[in-house]
């Protein structure tokens, strides 16, 4: 009894130890004391401790070493210098376009959940949404605007955009809105440039692109921000006009993921450029997929600079540099199209050979030839946190508003479909989707907002919020079935579905994005000292580097002790020791997990990234997979937590919330059990199983009744719906789809009772309903229902008729996608010129009286 009693004192001692982070010469004090107290205990017999024989003599080792190593000299000689050596040798020697990568971006708070004690503050700091009058009135002018005038199934059957948007995008300057006012822009912030894209993508995926690559990667930031005042002063004025359409060409048929290997290559010489003998470029390329080329006028061409006469003195090999290409310049061959799954924008290949090009024509002039991968790495760490999260946020939100009222309107076994029990699964999913893309869109664009790049958050939302529409569209495709298969105006998913291989492949594909950059690269941004061991180590000057080192690896080894024992003692009292933050009311109970969480998260990635080092973190990508989606769920969690503090705690959003943290943490867990059951060394894992799951796996999905409950509020129409499907296009314009949904969901609702009594008379065989047969004037003429339910059951009976019809065409209308894509545009078109004319026969047949 003793033995176990002196066993859990000293546990406890370690733990409060590690968990205060103490130095090392209170670990030594602490050993001694506890030495001391047993063998005086022994000798004289006083204290009835258990006796582990000579055993006992060994707790002095500990001691001694620890007071040994609490003394720096003797520390640094016996065991920092050569590991400092050790590892300076053994760390390979970082390629310029890694160095490069490295350095760009910046921690946010995905550094708080590296280093296991978020905290809260930092992110109320990241503030609430806010836009200026002036972003406001676009937002909802200009922008609205566009949505009423684009034909999304025009664009999508033309695969074009019409002439009369393009001109409309120009004039609003929507090419433009990042770019700085004194440039001609609009200056827009990220915030609301984010909830511009996600409105005009809840109306058209292909618009949004086209919106969406000026304001991105395509040139207006990156000349913003590198260009030199020549070029800020010559281009960004014309960007916004949309004088100038830009496209960034950096992919090609060798070099996809692997961007840096591109095989496209220039050699600095000399060269005749307007008539003059002129210090420029000899550059040839071939790439492929570039957004916006087929209409491009300026071309901003990524390829890898040589310089074998070093006439910029920046050596033979100069790196990947980007330069400014007009698209009628002499050699560029640039224009034609790939088909891209259906969608309309435009995209194409472009390539060149020995294409002469000046000097100044790169990007930020000569200084800055071989510095475009830091550039490019800086620019997608800003823009893949907006632009693909807004869209993805869009279209979640777009589905969920669609399905709740589609669900309620189309009827099969006499009941609305949304309420079969089978249904309510996929509904709950996109109600949680919704509400936590939105939740991580907002909080991403703000910080982004306050000129922060976020590098792994970026990374996380990307290939999250993604994944999140990719699951939204199927699940709205299997609710819609027949409806959302066929193809034609009255489609309202085509789009979306049309889209999604897009989204999940721009901007980093999602696979390599998340086995690649969200955690092991933020192993190297995020993580509290692992950036600055990596430095210390590459520092050219040894006796400073080997002096960072030491501090670093000293504060590292208190960092993992502190996380292992943290994780454990919350791990055993279920995190009701964790850290709540003040105003947390109703949401303390989350707040508490997601600390427990993230001290578990700290430990296994500090201990992955020390076991698996560098080389590891590469290969082992199903590990490193999991830990990004481990880290993913406590960021997007954290933001759920937010959005529901800034929108004031709404007793109404509580469940739903409820909702999202348990499915979260549910996932998170399941991610850190895949990780520690297949992590490849045996005695790490059963440390950290022992250390995160001392009780067994704690976290259960949130139970069906929760998602019952959430589905019933989202189904009725009201202020809950609204708020979740907030900042998306909405049409109340019964002659378009969605707008047509709106109008029949809310007559569906009122005339629900009276549809309930004619099922019944149906059933009793009072009244029958087949084709031909006035069904509604017979149960109003039997006293089933009054006249006034009578009229307005025709009512629903017509507009639920045209929600539930699907468009026909004559063959000849349609061309099959073998034929020439010039044979095949032609022919769309020439079936175009019909459609309206289609739609107003399928709308006319539609409104024909029930029976
Ligand atoms: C619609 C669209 C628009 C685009 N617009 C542009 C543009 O404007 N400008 C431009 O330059 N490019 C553009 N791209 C190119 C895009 O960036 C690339 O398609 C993308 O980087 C992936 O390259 P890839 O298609 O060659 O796939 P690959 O690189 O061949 O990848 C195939 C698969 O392997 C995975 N993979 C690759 N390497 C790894 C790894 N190390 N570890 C784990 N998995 C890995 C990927 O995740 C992917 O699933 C566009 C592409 C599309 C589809």
């Amino acid at each position: 009894m003793w033995q176990l009693i002196a066993l859990i004192v000293c546990l406890a001692g370690a733990l409060v130890l590690a968990a205060r982070r103490s130095p090392l010469w209170l670990w030594a004090l602490a050993l001694l004391a506890i030495t001391s107290t047993w063998q005086i205990g022994l000798l004289e017999g006083h204290l009835e401790v258990p006796s582990f024989g000579p055993l006992s003599l060994l707790g002095w080792l500990p001691a001694v070493a620890l007071g040994a190593l609490s003394i720096p000299p003797l520390r640094r000689s016996v065991l920092v210098s050569p590991a400092f050596r050790f590892i300076r040798r053994a760390l390979p020697r970082l390629s310029e376009v890694a160095r490069q990568s490295a350095g760009a971006g910046t921690a946010g708070f995905d550094a708080e959940l590296f280093g296991g004690r978020p905290d809260w503050d930092k992110l109320r700091a990241v503030p609430p949404m806010t836009l200026t009058d002036e972003e406001r009135a676009f937002l909802d002018g200009a922008t609205e605007q566009l949505c009423r005038m684009i034909d999304d199934w025009r664009n999508r059957h033309d695969q074009d955009i019409p002439e009369e948007v393009w001109r409309f995008l120009k004039e609003h300057h929507f090419f433009g809105l990042r770019i700085a006012k004194r440039h001609g822009g609009l200056g827009f912030s990220a915030q609301a440039l984010s909830l511009v894209l996600g409105k005009v993508a809840s109306r058209s995926p292909d618009v949004f692109t086209i919106i969406m690559i000026p304001n991105s990667l395509g040139l207006g930031e990156l000349i913003e921000t590198y260009g030199t005042d020549e070029q800020k002063r010559h281009l960004l004025p014309r960007l916004a006009r949309g004088e100038d359409i830009p496209c960034l060409a950096l992919t090609g048929p060798a070099s996809g993921s692997d961007a840096a290997a591109m095989r496209d290559v220039g050699t600095v010489t000399r060269g005749r450029y307007q008539g003059a003998d002129t210090l420029g470029i000899r550059v040839s390329w071939d790439k492929r997929y570039i957004t916006l080329a087929p209409n491009a006028t300026l071309l901003g061409l990524a390829f890898h600079l040589f310089d074998p006469d070093n006439l910029l003195g920046k050596g033979e090999d100069v790196g990947i540099t980007v330069a400014l290409v007009p698209a009628d310049h002499p050699g560029v061959v640039i224009g034609s199209r790939h088909l891209s799954a259906g969608t309309a924008f435009p995209i194409g290949p472009t390539s060149g050979k020995d294409v002469f090009i000046p000097l100044a024509w790169v990007l930020g002039g000569e200084d800055m030839a071989g510095q475009a991968w830091r550039m490019l790495m800086e620019c997608v760490a800003a823009s893949r946190a907006i632009a693909l999260p807004s869209c993805a946020a869009a279209g979640v939100k777009s589905m969920l508003r669609v399905c709740t009222a589609y669900g309620r309107i189309r009827r099969q076994f006499r009941s609305p479909i949304a309420r079969m029990e089978a249904l309510q699964e996929p509904l709950a999913r996109m109600v949680e989707a919704a509400y936590v893309s939105e939740a991580g869109r907002a909080v991403t664009a703000a910080m982004v907002s306050r000129g922060e790049k976020p590098a792994v958050i970026s990374a996380l939302m990307k290939y999250q919020t993604t994944e999140r529409l990719r699951a939204a569209v199927n699940d709205a495709m299997d609710l819609h079935a027949g409806r959302a298969v066929c193809d034609g105006p009255a489609n309202y998913l085509q789009s979306a579905y049309q889209m999604v291989p897009a989204a999940i492949t721009v901007e980093g594909a999602n696979i390599v994005t998340r086995a690649l950059m969200a955690f092991t690269q933020g192993a190297l941004i995020s993580h509290p000292y692992l950036g600055r061991e990596m430095q210390a180590c590459q520092d050219a000057d040894e006796q400073r580097g080997l002096a960072a080192f030491e501090h670093a690896v000293l504060d590292h080894v208190s960092f993992a002790l502190s996380n292992a024992a943290g994780a454990f003692i919350h791990n055993l009292t279920a995190g009701r020791l964790a850290k709540v933050p003040a105003r947390t009311l109703g949401t303390a109970r989350w707040h508490r997990q997601l600390w427990r969480a993230s001290r578990n998260f700290a430990f296994v990635a500090d201990v992955t990234i020390v076991l698996l080092g560098a080389r590891g973190l590469r290969i082992r990508q199903r590990l490193t997979g999991r830990l990004a989606d481990a880290l993913s769920e406590l960021y997007l969690l954290a933001c759920a937590l937010k959005r529901h503090e800034d929108d004031g705690m709404p007793a109404e959003d509580r469940p739903i919330v409820a909702f999202a943290a348990q499915n979260g943490l549910y996932r998170f867990q399941q991610a850190m059990r895949g990780t520690i059951d297949n992590f490849p060394v045996a005695w790490a894992r059963r440390l950290m199983k022992i250390v995160v799951f001392p009780l067994g796996a704690p976290y259960r999905p949130a139970p069906d009744r929760l998602g019952h409950k959430i589905v019933r509020l989202v189904l009725e129409p009201g202020e809950l719906r609204d708020r979740l499907t907030r900042y998306i296009y909405l049409s109340t314009d019964p002659n378009e789809p969605t707008g047509l949904l709106e109008v029949a969901l809310e007559k569906a609702i009122r005339a629900e009772d009276a549809e309930k009594k004619i099922d019944r008379a149906v059933r009793r065989g009072l009244v029958r309903r087949y084709h031909g047969i006035d069904w509604i004037g017979d149960a109003a003429r039997q006293g089933v229902i009054s006249e006034a339910e009578a009229e307005l059951l025709r009512e629903v009976e017509a507009l639920t008729a045209r929600v539930i019809a699907v468009d026909h065409f004559d063959p000849d209308e349609v061309r099959p996608n073998y034929m020439t894509p010039g044979d095949n545009i032609r022919a769309a078109r020439g079936a175009a010129a019909e459609w309206s004319q289609r739609r107003a026969i399928n709308r006319a047949s539609a409104d024909e009286p029930a029976g």
